[in-house]
C-alpha cells in the first residue's frame, strides 16, 4: 500500500537452531511512530538488527519505501536508503562542540578536517539551526559534548542521526537512565520527529511508552502477540502471562 513505509513480512532468524524471530510480520505506515515492547528476549533487538541489515535473516522479505526488499541490501546501502538507528549508548565527538557535533553529521562522508575546514552550505547551516531547535540544544550549541548532560547528549545523537535525514528512525530504549523531566523531553522530541519521519522505538519503559501515545507492538518468541493500542495491549491476558511469567 501507498501510505505503508517498512513491511516485514514473514521474516525468521535463528541463531544455532534457536528461533530468535520466528514469522514475522509488521507493517508500519509513512510518518507513524510505533512501540516494541516486549520481554527480554523477544527478538526486539534481533528485528532491528535484520532492519538495518546488521542480521540477515533466513527468510522472509522486508519492503521499505515500495518495492525495495532490504534482505537483498547490506547495512551500508539500508542506511544510504534512509533508515537511521541510535543504539541505546550515544556515540557522540566527546571533545567537539555540539555544532560541530551536527556538522560533522551533516557533511556525512566528507571527512572529519576537511568538513571543520570547509565552508558549510547555506542549506547546512539552515538543518544546523532547524535541528539544534528541534532538539533544544541551542542554548548549548558552543558547548563539548562531553559537558552535556545525559539526556541532552542522547538528544544530540538524535540530533545527528537527522543529519543524515533518515526517513526512519530506529531507536533502542532512548530514555534508559533519563530523569523524569529528560524522558518527558525525549517523548516531545521524537512526538516532533515522527511529524514528518516514522519512527520505531524499543522501549522498556512502560511510563515513556504512554507517554508517546503510540500504537505498540508486543513481541513475544519472535513473533508478535499483541498490537494495538497501550492500555488494550497492557490488558491482553496474552500480554499479562509473558510479563508475569518472569
Ligand atoms: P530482546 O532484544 O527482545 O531482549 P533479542 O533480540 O536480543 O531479544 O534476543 C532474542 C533471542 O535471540 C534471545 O534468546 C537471544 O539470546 C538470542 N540471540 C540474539 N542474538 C543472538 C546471537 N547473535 N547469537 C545467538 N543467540 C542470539
Amino acid at each position: 500500500r501507498r501510505d505503508t513505509l517498512l513491511y516485514l513480512n514473514a521474516v525468521s532468524k535463528s541463531f544455532d537452531g534457536f528461533k530468535a524471530i520466528n514469522g514475522l510480520s509488521l507493517v508500519l505506515a509513512k510518518g507513524e511512530m510505533r512501540a516494541i515492547i516486549g520481554p527480554n528476549g523477544a527478538g526486539k533487538t534481533t528485528m532491528m538488527d535484520i532492519i538495518t541489515g546488521k542480521t540477515r535473516p533466513d527468510a522472509g522479505e522486508i519492503f521499505f519505501d515500495g518495492e525495495t526488499d532490504l534482505t537483498r541490501h547490506d547495512e551500508a546501502e539500508i542506511a544510504a536508503m534512509g533508515i537511521g538507528r541510535k543504539f541505546q549508548k550515544p556515540t557522540v565527538f566527546e571533545n567537539h562542540s555540539v555544532e560541530d557535533n551536527l556538522r560533522l553529521a551533516l557533511a556525512g562522508r566528507r571527512g572529519v578536517f576537511a568538513t571543520l575546514l570547509h565552508r558549510e552550505s547555506a542549506a547546512d547551516r539552515a538543518r544546523l539551526g532547524e535541528i539544534l531547535e528541534l532538539t533544544r540544544l541551542g542554548p548549548k550549541r558552543a558547548s563539548a559534548a562531553a559537558d552535556l548532560s545525559h539526556g541532552q547528549k542522547q538528544w544530540l545523537e538524535i540530533g545527528m542521526l537527522l543529519a543524515q535525514d533518515p526517513q526512519l528512525l530506529l531507536v533502542d530504549e532512548p530514555v534508559a537512565g533519563m530523569t523524569d523531566a529528560e524522558t518527558e523531553e525525549t517523548a516531545r522530541l521524537l512526538r516532533d520527529i515522527a511529524r514528518t519521519r516514522s519512527v520505531v522505538v524499543v522501549e522498556h519503559d512502560m511510563h515513556f511508552v504512554r507517554e508517546l501515545g503510540v500504537k505498540v507492538t508486543c513481541l513475544h518468541e519472535g513473533a508478535v502477540l499483541a498490537e494495538g493500542p497501550l492500555d488494550a495491549v497492557s490488558a491482553d491476558p496474552k500480554v499479562v502471562e509473558v510479563y508475569l511469567g518472569r
